[in-house]
């Protein structure tokens, strides 16, 4: 053989070392990622395991291979803790303790009282177990990102298969004395593809966190971040284009003398405000439905209307409850009320734009007309986009 064991044992020390780093630093770089530094000190546990059976290869004593076992257990099962965390966003302390105490037991008394290949068949038998209940939790994750979870997974029960097999033949030697570290043609096989898996696994894992820091950055841009509704530009990022469905109805709400609320209830006490109305828009939305925040005090709601009049009905329902609504604040209580303009939805396609400005010529009306009040718009000049756009 070109490498001997311990070469592959180091190698694989090394590579797991550099899955442990690229863990580390992709937690620096998202610190709210708790199980990278989860999965980062599993990785450490089993990499100090890996030198300490390295020293029970060259030289078998018991007390070495029973740290590298403790060393394994905990790295292990912290493996799969980090794995249900990433799944979750919980770390499940308990059950992970349980895990790695439950798979010492089966293996140390064994190996404590010499019969070291039983406690070697137990020992690879609890990692395959953790292994794949670890794959298992990547896979339920799987819709978040198919190919790299996919990828994950596999590599995890790749791995825990190499265990199995590992635990296969020392079962089928039947020896439950071996006097020092297995050596056999799947102990070989085992290390080949840790190493493999290891290098995969981290690969992965950093294509799996670009994933993820770009579906965020995605929905941070889209997002408003004082009320958490879809801001202006995912709007039109949404319905732009080309003409928006028939029977699409679209309101526009601008608060009531917003700028007297700033004035004498602050900034802050402005924001309240908003946020409130926020709520009572996005509780009005259906299946279907958006609520934005346009921008300042300004909000849309693009509504479905199942039925006719369904537009009219939601405006003035918001408007009836919001006026209502007692806002309170650290020390006032303050009442505020809004004006919509709607442009109920048509039979014809029609641009976004030209319903959007339906709806805010109708809500100049309804200002114009003492506030507090929905407005319908009238009829719709604009050329209808269905013809010129059909194509597009
Ligand atoms: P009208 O009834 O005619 O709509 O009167 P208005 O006072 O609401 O009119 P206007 O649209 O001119 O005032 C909007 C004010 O909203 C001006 C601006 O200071 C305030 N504003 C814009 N964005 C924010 C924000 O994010 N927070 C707070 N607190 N105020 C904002
Ligand atoms: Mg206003
Ligand atoms: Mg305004």
């Amino acid at each position: 053989m070109m490498l001997d064991y311990k070469s592959l044992l180091m190698a694989l020390a090394v590579s797991t070392t550099c899955l442990a780093l690229i863990s580390l630093g992709s937690w620096c770089v998202r610190r709210s990622e708790t199980f990278l530094l989860t999965c980062t000190l599993g990785l450490v546990l089993i990499v100090i395991g890996i030198v300490a059976y390295g020293m029970y290869v060259d030289n078998p004593m018991v007390v070495f291979a029973g740290v590298a076992f403790v060393l394994f257990h905990a790295g292990f099962a912290t493996i799969w803790g980090a794995g249900y965390q990433f799944r979750t966003d919980r770390l499940p302390l308990r059950a992970t303790i349980a895990c790695a105490l439950v798979a010492m037991l089966a293996s140390i008394p064994p190996l404590l009282v010499g019969y070291d290949g039983l406690a070697f068949i137990a020992e690879n038998t609890a990692i395959a177990a953790m292994l794949f209940a670890t794959g298992y939790q990547y896979w339920r994750a799987r819709e978040e990102a198919l190919a790299p979870l996919t990828g994950i997974t596999a590599l995890y029960c790749m791995t825990a298969i190499s265990f199995v097999l590992c635990a296969a033949v020392l079962i089928f030697d039947g020896r439950i004395v071996l006097g020092a570290a297995p050596s056999n043609w799947a102990e070989d096989l085992s290390i080949a593809i840790c190493i493999a898996s290891m290098t995969g696994i981290g690969a992965l894992s950093l294509a799996l966190h670009q994933w993820r820091l770009a579906a965020r950055h995605r929905l941070d841009a889209m997002t408003d971040p004082l009320t958490g509704l879809v801001n202006r530009r995912a709007l039109f990022d949404r319905y732009g284009q080309g003409p928006i469905g028939p029977a699409t109805a679209v309101l526009i709400f601008d608060l009531d003398h917003f700028k007297s609320i700033n004035d004498s209830f602050g900034h802050a006490g402005g924001d309240r405000v908003l946020k409130v109305f926020a709520a009572d828009l996005a509780a009005h939305c259906g299946t279907g439905d958006i609520a934005a925040r346009l921008g300042g005090e300004e909000f849309a709601l693009v509504l479905k209307e199942v039925m006719p009049g369904r537009a009219e009905m939601v405006a003035e329902c918001i408007r009836k409850v919001f006026a209502s609504r007692e806002i309170y604040l650290d020390e006032d209580t303050l009442r505020c009320t809004v004006s919509v303009g709607v442009a109920p939805g048509r039979s014809t396609p029609i641009d976004f734009d030209a319903m959007l400005s339906a709806a805010d010529k109708a809500l100049y009306v309804a200002k114009r007309a003492g506030r507090n009040r929905i407005e319908l718009a009238g009829h719709l000049h604009s050329i209808p986009a269905g013809a010129a756009r059909a194509g597009s």
